[in-house]
């Protein structure tokens, strides 16, 4: 409490107010967390790829529906035939006002959980391909779900202090980022209602449990899935003379590769280039036929990222002609437009709406102001090109000692993906609630 007392200082009669209003909202949480608790266990210890979010989707759409809200399940279409939509919709129609969306996402990822936690996931989960696979919340959209859960039915059961339309989704495949568009897709904004704003909170690996992190305008970078196919004309490794060698290529694209950012991108903007694959050859005494790289390419502006993917094209083929390969072996660049994902950019108005509401609930010290990451996510796509302003927050995951311990010695603390990315779920989901429901009930007073 002093805290908040700090910030309002002299505005006695508005202070007692709001001390009532967080006092109020805090009781709501505290008696919601066991549950809470104990759904995000069972959830942690069943996680689901994406795609296959079959069990998770329905303990979603159970419990808001038991929260009171009218859900709808297996929203989202994919492009690529077989996936099933697993998107879950919640509304809660609170008369006229505003339309609020809150996403939450539900896939976990292909990592062999080594957390030790007694909750720990041990599952493998047999691909349709027939390939087995271990899975783990290790993005920790288990504490996503967990919190959407507590903030419907702490907003459900404060209906009499906020008006308008709530949106709740459960959103499937956001690490294989396909799964928002599948929604929209779907219809989402036709079938339920176009937002007039939408949030969303991700966990966070290097902030303290307890605390939340705002970061106006860019916040995730565009992501873009590259392919470049080196032609090449194989032959005897002895005989290089007869052959034209793709290996010699792919070697100087790569490193001319790095040259676009440091050279072609003005050093105010933000751009990596990543080859994160290279594969050719069976034999050390063989020129290959081909070598395929696999790039991503992360920016914050949509023209820097024309510019590198047009300089992506221009140096593989300036090369492959450098090189003499003949017309009908230039390489093959491919862009993968399914896997894109465009920036996040968190309203600046929107955002400086919320940060009070935040402030208030929370204490000013628990409210910080965080620099961009070039992580990517597909909750930006919710905003439809900037026309629905979005706001995505990060909710501290980290056990305040270990994050003390880890400042002193210099450690590093397992990031989300990690095999080792164990979020303090109790006050990370607490707290998660708290910022989301604050922020709920600011734009929809
Ligand atoms: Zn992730
Ligand atoms: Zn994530």
């Amino acid at each position: 409490m002093s805290r908040r007392k700090s910030i309002v200082a002299g505005f006695s009669v508005l202070l007692l107010a709001l001390q009532a209003g967080a006092a109020a909202l805090d009781n709501a949480v505290e008696r919601e967390l066991p549950s809470l608790l104990a759904i995000y266990k069972e959830l942690h210890a069943a996680p689901e790829l994406s795609h296959f979010e079959t069990a998770t989707s329905a303990t979603l759409a159970a419990q808001l529906r038991a929260a009171g809200f009218e859900v709808t399940e297996g929203v989202g279409k994919y492009t690529s035939p077989g996936f099933q939509g697993h998107g879950v919709v919640a509304v809660l129609d609170n008369g006229k006002g505003p339309t609020l969306l809150i996403r939450s996402d539900l896939d976990a990822l292909p990592v062999q959980e080594k957390t030790g936690l007694p909750y720990a996931s041990s599952v493998r989960f047999k691909m349709p391909g027939g390939q087995e696979m271990p899975v783990m919340h290790a993005c920790g959209h288990d504490i996503h779900i967990s919190s959407l859960i507590g903030t419907a039915r702490v907003l459900a059961s404060m209906r009499k202090s906020w008006h308008g339309k709530l949106i709740l989704i459960g959103q499937p495949a956001e690490e294989t980022i396909d799964g928002a568009s599948a929604m929209l897709r779907d219809g989402l904004y036709e079938r339920f209602g176009r937002p007039d704003f939408a949030l969303a909170l991700h966990d966070w690996d290097d902030v303290p449990a307890g605390k939340v992190g705002l970061t106006p305008g860019f916040a995730l970078a565009t992501s873009t899935q590259m392919d470049i196919t080196v032609r090449g004309v194989g032959g005897h490794g002895s005989k290089p003379e007869k052959a034209k060698d793709p290996v010699v290529l792919a070697a100087q694209i790569v490193l001319a590769l790095q040259t676009i950012v440091s050279r072609e991108v003005s050093p105010f903007d933000q751009a990596v280039v990543t080859v994160g694959t290279i594969h050719g050859g069976t034999k050390r005494n063989i020129i290959p036929d081909e070598v395929r790289l696999e790039l991503n390419i992360r920016t914050y502006k949509e023209a820097v990222r024309q510019h590198i993917l047009a300089s992506v094209d221009r140096i593989a083929h300036g090369l492959a002609q450098a090189a003499g390969m003949p017309a009908d072996r230039m390489p093959i660049v491919q862009v993968m437009d399914n896997e894109f994902a465009p920036a996040l950019y968190n309203d600046p108005k929107l955002s400086a709406r919320i940060a009070p509401a935040i402030i208030r609930e929370l204490g000013a010290d628990n409210v910080l102001e965080l620099p961009p990451v070039m992580g990517s996510e597909d909750f930006g796509q919710f905003g439809l090109d900037g026309k629905i302003p979005v706001v995505m927050f990060r909710v501290g995951a980290v056990d305040p000692a270990r994050y003390a311990e880890a400042q002193r010695t210099g450690a590093v603390l397992p990031s989300v993906h990690s095999s080792l990315f164990a979020p303090l779920p109790g006050p990370t989901i607490e707290t998660g609630v708290r910022a989301m429901v604050a922020a709920a009930l600011e734009l929809l007073k």
